[in-house]
């Protein structure tokens, strides 16, 4: 079979673009920078690892101004790549801990995947850290930042934002058949990263990548060059449920099978909202093939559009999973189970299918 199609890390939180599985190196998914700790006797940063070890907890919640123009500061030279003056702030324990050279590589490198800060809102105090709701030209990010008493930096980190108060979906109610009306085969799915690179996303974590393949495990018919050669280009896609659409997007260009836009990351989308509150999610459809309107009432079985391959997508495939609210920067991925399904001929009732399984209604 080919190397796969993806799509994914729609609105780059905090996962950042994917655009293959293989060969792309990712960032790490939270970059955590802390000055050394006399307990622990460190001496260098750390990537990846959670320190709440400041001693002087806060629990107000009112931002404090020492606080305040340290991040405002902090914003203004960011975005102007002044990383010297970033530097400067530091208090000496960081700047030991993180030398020039390195807050210059972590600064860039943020600034190249995630862009600058165009909007910025103290949340509240975790520990020590001023917790600071970030957005980002291209994520969003919780940017945390704690300060001593002579108001320099003495821990910065930056982690994927989570919204506190959202709506906790396991897995989902909604009784659902599969979105198609033909034998399709799952290319990833389940709850491995062997199976499913999608784990590796909050909100796509539980999701499925859908083809349809011949016997000889091939998606297209004849050299996968054309679209049209795949056989799941322009199949129906239909709603495994009664819903409301609540997302259409329908505009954007097919792609050439092996380049994928990585722009426009889902390509086209429908999300269909269920009366249980969970979010179903279908990306890459055909251009201009959506037949269903945000705010129209439909019915499971219902025509949606036609399979396609728009946005971060390398060959013809359904992306479909469920999530807990309607934006892909918060969301949180569902498990999502079919009613009854055909599983490599068998029928299995509120089953979720894994890769390599061939599945029908
Ligand atoms: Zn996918």
């Amino acid at each position: 079979m080919k190397s796969i199609d993806v799509n994914e890390i729609f609105y780059l939180n905090g996962n950042f673009g994917r655009r293959c599985p293989a060969g792309i190196k990712r960032p790490p998914l939270a970059v955590i920078i802390t000055a050394p700790t006399k307990e622990k006797g460190m001496t260098k940063y750390f990537i990846i690892i959670l320190l709440t070890l400041f001693m002087n907890l806060v629990f107000g919640q009112a931002e404090k101004i020492a606080n305040k123009n340290v991040a405002d500061s902090f914003e203004v030279n960011y975005n102007s790549e002044n990383f010297d003056a970033i530097f400067s702030s530091f208090s000496m324990e960081m700047q030991n801990a993180l030398p020039l050279d390195k807050t210059k590589e972590f600064l860039t490198d943020l600034k190249t995947q995630a862009g600058k800060i165009t909007k910025r809102q103290f949340v509240k105090y975790e520990q020590a850290y001023a917790s600071y709701k970030t957005n980002f030209e291209r994520a969003l990010f919780a940017v945390n930042i704690s300060v001593d008493k002579n108001s320099k930096i003495n821990g910065l980190y930056v982690k994927p934002f989570k919204e506190s108060n959202l709506p906790k979906l396991v897995r989902n109610t909604t009784k659902i058949i599969l979105p198609f009306k033909e034998e399709w085969t799952v290319i990833w799915g389940g709850d491995t990263k062997e199976l499913n690179y999608h784990v590796e996303s909050e909100a796509q974590k539980n999701a499925f990548d859908l083809v349809i393949t011949n016997d000889k495990g091939n998606s297209y018919k004849t050299d996968g060059k054309t679209n049209e050669d795949y056989y799941a280009f322009g199949k129906d896609l239909i709603a495994p449920c009664d819903g409301e659409i609540v997302l259409v997007v329908d505009g954007i260009k097919d792609n050439v099978p092996g380049i994928s836009n990585p722009v426009y990351v889902p390509g086209n989308t429908v999300i269909i909202k269920t009366e249980n509150n969970e979010y179903l999610f279908f990306a890459h459809f055909k251009q201009h093939s959506i037949v269903v309107k945000q705010g129209q009432k439909i019915k499971q079985g219902q025509l949606l559009g036609l399979c396609g391959n728009t946005g971060n997508s390398s060959e013809p495939h359904l992306h479909f999973h469920i999530q807990n609210v309607e934006d892909m920067n918060s969301a949180i991925g569902v498990k999502c189970y079919f009613d009854k399904i055909q599983i490599n001929g068998q029928t299995k009732t509120d089953y979720s299918p894994i890769q390599k399984e061939k599945i029908s209604n």
